[in-house]
């Protein structure tokens, strides 16, 4: 590849060519082919200094047209850089190199991981479909999902992802074990995200039914927050396939491949699979796992989501995000990105690929500590519950002593900062009942098995005996508060 009339390398299949942590340490533009590289998006880069060995920062909001009719060219999409909102160079960059860890065709990178988030629900999902999401989704999923989808038509519904069983109800009725069949049984009870709908039609129960009380009880606060916005004369849940107006009633399914906090895994391969048979989109937020643990398209995905903010930037530095799937998936999505001005800015995309240059080495280490924290913690008898998985950066814990144990904890860590993010080189802790899930009440977060003593640990590369003795300390102090008031008591 010549400095000049470099081309954007947008996929490169893992599978096809080079082992990942390879292709994650020659993330963006490569400066030869690839092995196995499979174009399935070129754009044409400004000339780039003679041969920089990495893409430079163009931090500009406009390329310069030579002549009016070079002009035209972008106007009608011939890959030439113009105006910024329309695409830079190191924000495609990062879209490409995300695309090419999942294995994907195709990629768009956003300004944050929200950003990418509502890019790919908003220009999938019109009026009158559903979005069938994890209940204990990222906070700001959760937000974006219950306050601003039902005000467009969309109804949403949380539900248990992990409990395929209870999916399986949802879409093909009470007695399905393979087969779609109709329902049989039926409740009105209004859904909680598309207030205003009610049951009319008998032959869309399964989803109806199957919901029940439990499909909410972690998110009744919503009831307040939301619109409540309805989707007119369609009401029927169940009415996967046939929705309002004749039309056929989209379905999307959000899932992560990791919840927070408590970190249950999601079974990515049967989720796709239940989805295709219902005919569901699926789209995946890999955010947590990284696509080295994980590759939810090879499972079956439809699109990818990655907060490059977090594991993928891996520094605190920086906001992005990205969508990456198929060609015909994406390319959508990344002209609503341009219509919505949704692109990641140059210095985040920049910073954002040269963090994923080292994420394998990143990872793996944060990945050892993590097991060891893990495994020490789950001995200790000041704590009451340990969630940890090999190959998973992230340890939850709960503390003696309830709110006041993990105030007292937190109070006396030294090295351990407490931030709301994950994914750094640092090892940081989060608070959920203060923090992502402060929103709802004692005792849905109980319901989610969430309590106030409940820590999120985001492990970092640090040497793990000295992140061990950071929470020693912290331990040893959530102890103490909880023998004091014992004693008090
Ligand atoms: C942080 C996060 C997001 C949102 O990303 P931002 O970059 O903060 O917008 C989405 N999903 C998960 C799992 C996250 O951790």
């Amino acid at each position: 590849m010549t400095a000049n009339g470099a081309t954007l390398m947008h996929s490169v299949p893992p599978q096809q060519g080079l082992l990942l942590g390879t292709l994650a340490a020659h993330a963006g533009l490569p400066r030869k082919p690839l092995l196995g590289t499979q174009t399935a998006e070129v754009s044409t880069p400004p000339a780039l200094p003679n041969n920089a060995h990495v893409t430079p920062l163009f931090q500009t909001s406009v390329f310069d047209f030579d002549s009016i009719s070079s002009g035209l060219e972008q106007v009608v999409g011939q890959g030439a850089y113009g105006y910024g909102r329309m695409g830079l160079p190191n924000a495609h960059e990062l879209g490409a190199a995300v695309a090419a860890l999942e294995g994907a065709e195709a990629g768009v990178a956003t300004s944050s991981g929200m950003g990418a988030i509502s890019a790919a629900i908003l220009s999938t999902v019109s009026a009158g479909d559903l979005v069938i999401a994890q209940q204990d989704a990222y906070g700001g999923t959760t937000e974006f999902f219950r306050r601003d989808l039902p005000r467009y038509g969309v109804t949403v519904r949380f539900e248990d992802t992990n409990d395929l069983g209870h999916l399986e109800k949802l879409f093909f009725g009470p007695d399905s074990d393979s087969a779609p069949r109709a329902p049989t049984t039926a409740k009105t009870e209004p859904n909680l995200y598309d207030e205003g709908q009610s049951l009319q039609n008998g032959s869309e129960k399964g989803l109806r039914a199957s919901t029940e009380v439990e499909t909410c009880s972690c998110r009744c606060t919503c009831r307040d927050s939301q619109s409540g916005a309805s989707t007119s004369e369609d009401s029927g849940l169940g009415g996967l396939m046939s929705g309002a107006r004749g039309r056929a009633r989209k379905v999307v399914i959000f899932a992560e491949t990791v919840s927070n906090p408590l970190l249950m895994l999601s079974d990515v391969r049967a989720l796709a699979k239940l989805a295709k048979r219902a005919g569901a989109l699926l789209i995946v937020d890999n955010t947590f796992r990284t696509p080295l643990r994980s590759q939810p398209l090879a499972e079956g995905a439809d699109l990818v989501i990655h907060s490059a903010t977090k594991f993928l930037g891996g520094h605190h530095d920086l906001l992005a995000g990205a969508v990456v799937g198929s060609a015909m998936l994406v390319d959508p999505i990344r002209d609503f990105v341009k219509r919505m001005g949704l692109w990641a800015a140059p210095l985040d995309a920049w910073l954002a690929v040269r963090g994923i240059r080292t994420l394998q080495v990143r990872v793996e280490k944060a990945w050892a500590n993590a097991a060891t924290l893990g495994r020490q913690l789950e001995g200790d008898p000041r704590v009451t519950a340990v969630a940890w998985h090999e190959k998973v950066a992230l340890v939850t814990f709960a503390v003696v002593g309830g709110f006041r144990g993990a105030d007292a904890a937190v109070a006396a860590f030294r090295l351990i900062t407490l931030s709301t993010t994950l994914g750094g080189v640092t090892t940081t802790v989060s608070h959920p009942a203060s923090s992502s899930h402060a929103s709802l009440s004692v005792a849905q977060r109980g319901e989610l098995g969430i309590s106030d003593g409940h820590l999120r640990l985001s492990v970092g590369i640090e040497e793990s005996e000295d992140l061990w003795a950071d929470l020693d300390r912290g331990l040893s102090a959530a102890a103490a508060v909880n023998r004091d008031r014992r004693a008090v008591i």
